[in-house]
């Protein structure tokens, strides 16, 4: 990653690891470069290249995840010096989303995601070495950034990806009514819904479960039948409300991925709450808060959403880090979704901040 200073590329570099642990691999060392730009060759230079040559030699490693974006013909040049598979970030990103993408529409999304990232780069793939690498692309453990789309998709011309591209964007249209009527159905029957939203590591699914275990889970047919990262659940005095977990966010995405996340970041900008949940024993708690601020802004209706600023693993926060987030962030609550601290406050912060029906007056323009 092209960073100015050598603490953000640190920090970059640590969730870079994060990513690829979330991904299923095992990360076993960092090497970082310090140049002016990228080198247009090897992306890191030849020294560089040769150095990371020796790192994977030593620990045995299949892959390389660069911190940033190659071109097609530098992820080959290193490739051909460090003799393993080099996959990029966006690849990676790719890759977690395809692992997570549940929903019909979400899939598409993400294959439509992939097949956009890949296009410009079919003449990289299929070579010698993904193959002796990965095994067969696209198969069960292949590995990471060669999860997807199947070998005999890789292998169809560009004009036949194109056509499958044209062909996912329709069923993805096709796709967005069905929505709709979702929503619908859930503003009619006014159930108040909680979107949580936050970095990927911070702590989001872990939080579902403390807050749903406190609370009263409401068993339904009717919502059994939907994503499983959507729960029903009571505030203290009775009221039912949904409460979603999202995709992590990450720092830097591409911004050709912002679409493959659509149709869960349009489920932030459609709820009632949200729930912005930050690592608190994160390095950097200020800018992840401001990262996903950055990608909410890009999806409409979300910056309209109340939000509650949730600083999470309080067991192993720096108080005086803590106490610099709370500076800025007043209303913050924190907690620990392993120890349980702060998380009755939060629901009852959660049930004062979602609207209560017939006491909400819908002012109507002309
Ligand atoms: P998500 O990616 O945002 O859904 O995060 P997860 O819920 O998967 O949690 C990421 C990591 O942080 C896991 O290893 C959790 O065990 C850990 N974690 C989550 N909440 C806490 C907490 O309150 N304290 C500590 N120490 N670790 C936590």
């Amino acid at each position: 990653l092209w960073s100015r200073d050598a603490a953000d590329a640190e920090i970059s570099l640590r969730e870079l690891a994060a990513l690829a642990e979330t991904a299923g691999s095992q990360v076993l060392d960092g090497v970082l470069q310090r140049r002016q730009t990228p080198d247009p060759g090897t992306y890191l230079g030849q020294g560089k290249a040769a150095q990371l040559a020796a790192v994977v030699q030593e620990t045995g490693a299949d892959t390389v995840v660069v911190d940033g974006e190659l071109a097609p013909s530098q992820r080959r040049a290193l490739e051909d010096i460090v003799k393993v598979k080099v996959v990029d970030r966006t690849a990676l990103i790719l890759d977690i989303f395809a692992q997570h993408a549940k929903s019909k529409e979400g899939k598409a999304q993400v294959e439509l995601a992939q097949l956009e990232y890949l296009l410009p780069r079919l003449r990289g793939w299929g070579d010698s070495m993904s193959r002796q690498a990965g095994g067969q692309v696209g198969s069960a453990g292949a590995g990471m950034g060669s999860r997807g789309p199947g070998e005999t998709k890789i292998e169809l011309d560009r004009r036949r990806i194109r056509g499958r591209m044209a062909k996912l964007r329709r069923e993805i249209a096709a796709m967005a009514p069905a929505r709709e009527t979702k929503r619908a159905s859930r503003k009619r029957h006014a159930v108040p819904s909680v979107a949580i939203v936050g970095y990927t590591n911070a702590g989001k699914s872990s939080l579902l479960n403390a807050l749903t275990g406190a609370g009263v889970l409401v068993e339904n047919a009717l919502f059994a039948t939907l994503d499983p990262t959507i729960r029903r659940t009571r505030t203290p005095d009775g009221r039912t409300y949904t409460l979603a977990d999202t995709v992590g966010f990450v720092r830097n995405l591409p911004h050709q991925l912002v679409e493959a996340f659509r149709s869960t970041l349009e489920e932030a900008g459609d709820a009632d709450l949200l729930l912005h949940v930050v690592d608190a024993g994160h390095p950097d708690p200020d800018g992840q808060i401001a990262a996903v601020r950055a990608v909410l802004a890009d999806v409409p209706g979300a910056m309209d959403v109340p939000e509650i600023v949730v600083l999470n693993k309080a067991d192993r926060a720096d108080p005086d880090t803590v106490d610099t987030v709370r500076r800025r962030e007043k209303d913050a609550v924190l907690v620990s979704a392993h120890t349980g601290l702060g998380i009755e406050h939060l629901l009852e912060r959660v049930a004062a901040a979602l609207p209560r029906p017939g006491r909400t007056v819908d002012v109507l323009l002309p």
